[in-house]
């Protein structure tokens, strides 16, 4: 592959605090591509910050039209989101510039979880029995009619945000609560907002990242996750590949994409797939439109040295990238959770992790004196642990090894009605 790529505009969406904007600049700058930032603001805000291509995201007609009138002067050769946020404006966009990409139903289909298992189940892919359920439902009653263990999970929210497991109608009561507090914090309307109830899918659980192209799925990478996800919240940890599963089995996992992604009629792009694996074979939890969230691409390499974004880019510009194979040694990523919410403070042993055998490279991405919040509500972890190596097992290994040399400082926020007795003591609050 050349520098043929040279002299292209490409327009990157994505929302001011996406993980994924500095791996695509750089890919974008390494093909020489010429990129133009369509970044998610309010319009105030893109006209305060001489923001280029400010766009709200949540309003797609506006956002699209703004792409266009954009492209009128400037035109791209490709349009593409960074992350989940812009899949379905980067669609509308491209078919509204006559450039290739998913139809926005798909990208669509791929947002909304209901939209998502209706389609799968009428496309036969292997799903969890679900329900709709109305925030304005009675709980009690709902509880009383779903099985357990089940899952309760927003429409539209990513990375395990509000996705909790109820094993008993008064967890399913709790649960329903939060779930529906957060929503509604989200802006979502209670007479129209509706929560995703499904049955508990057992297993181990891998993700596959891939690109389609008309539809053929390329599988780039399978990783496994070998920290067990039974909830109660559903916080990501630790990733490994390659994955450990049987040839056949991971056979199986990569043709139940397939037909995932041809029942949501997903066909050209990057693709990132979650299932859980057990006795009866792959289940689907998730598939979406994109490529893998946080900064666990870095641990990729495909090639003579590309990152996966530049694969993407590539790919978008027309470049064939079935011969492309992963470089061959184990890799594996841990995202650190938030183990407590509160002010984040500093962390100290990163001397020390990053001096643990295969550890390649540590970043911690909360910042000192902000708010950080855990699972359910929060969305974002502290940072990221990289590791490589020879042996999948021993990346595992240093990845956890690494993780108990940090220490956290988290200074625990003080609940209101703690703080209100303070003031009510006179304690000059
Ligand atoms: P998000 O888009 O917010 O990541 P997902 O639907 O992918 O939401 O769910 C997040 C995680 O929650 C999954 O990776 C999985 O571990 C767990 N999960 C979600 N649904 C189920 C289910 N039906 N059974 C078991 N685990 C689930």
């Amino acid at each position: 592959m050349g520098g043929e790529e040279a002299g292209k505009r490409i327009l990157l969406l994505m929302s001011p605090a996406t993980y994924r904007a500095g791996a695509f600049l750089r890919a974008a700058q390494s093909l020489g591509l010429e990129v133009v930032v369509g970044l998610d603001l309010p319009e105030r805000l893109t006209e305060y910050w001489h923001v280029p291509l400010g766009l709200d995201f949540g309003q797609v007609g506006s956002a699209v039209e703004a792409i266009v009138a954009y492209a009128r002067e400037r035109p791209f050769v490709a349009v593409l989101s960074v992350d989940d946020s812009a899949t379905e404006v980067a669609a509308y966009a491209n078919a509204a510039l006559g450039l290739a990409s998913n139809s926005p139903q798909a990208s669509e289909a791929a947002r909304d979880k209901l939209l998502m298992r209706r389609l799968l189940s009428t496309g036969g892919v292997p799903c969890p029995v679900f329900r709709n359920v109305g925030l304005q439902a009675e709980p009690g009653w709902i509880a009383s009619q779903v099985s357990y263990p089940c899952v309760l999970k927003p429409r539209r929210l990513s990375g395990s945000r509000g996705v909790i497991r109820a094993n008993n109608a008064e967890e399913f009561q709790v649960a329903f609560g939060r779930v529906k507090r957060l929503l509604l914090g989200e802006g979502v309307a209670e007479a129209e907002g509706t929560l995703l109830v499904e049955d508990f899918i057992p297993g181990v659980e891998v993700a596959l990242e891939g690109l389609l192209t008309d539809g053929q799925l390329k599988v780039l990478t399978l990783f496994d996750k070998p920290d067990p996800l039974d909830g109660p919240f559903f916080e990501e940890t630790i990733y490994v590949t390659p994955s450990r599963l049987p040839e056949e089995t991971q056979q199986a996992i990569a043709e139940c994409v397939v037909v995932a992604a041809g029942a949501l009629g997903l066909c050209t792009g990057p693709v990132h797939a979650e299932l859980r694996v057990n006795e009866g074979g792959p289940m689907l939890v998730e598939i979406a439109g994109r490529s893998i969230g946080g900064l666990c691409s870095t641990i990729l390499e495909f090639g003579s040295g590309l990152s996966l974004e530049e694969l993407i880019l590539r790919h978008a510009l027309g470049e064939l990238v079935e011969e492309v194979e992963r470089e061959g040694q184990a890799a594996g990523v841990m995202m650190i959770p938030i183990p407590v919410g509160g002010m984040y403070k500093g962390v100290y042993g990163v001397e020390e992790a990053l001096g643990v055998p295969l550890i390649t490279g540590i970043e911690i991405t909360a910042r000192v004196y902000n708010q950080v919040v855990p699972l359910p509500e929060g969305g974002s972890y502290l940072g990221f642990i990289f590791a490589r190596g020879d042996d999948v097992v021993e990346v595992e290994s240093a990845l956890r090894v690494a993780h108990h040399c940090l220490r956290f400082e988290i200074c625990r926020a003080l609940p209101m009605v703690e703080r209100r007795g303070l003031r009510e003591a006179g304690a000059g609050w």
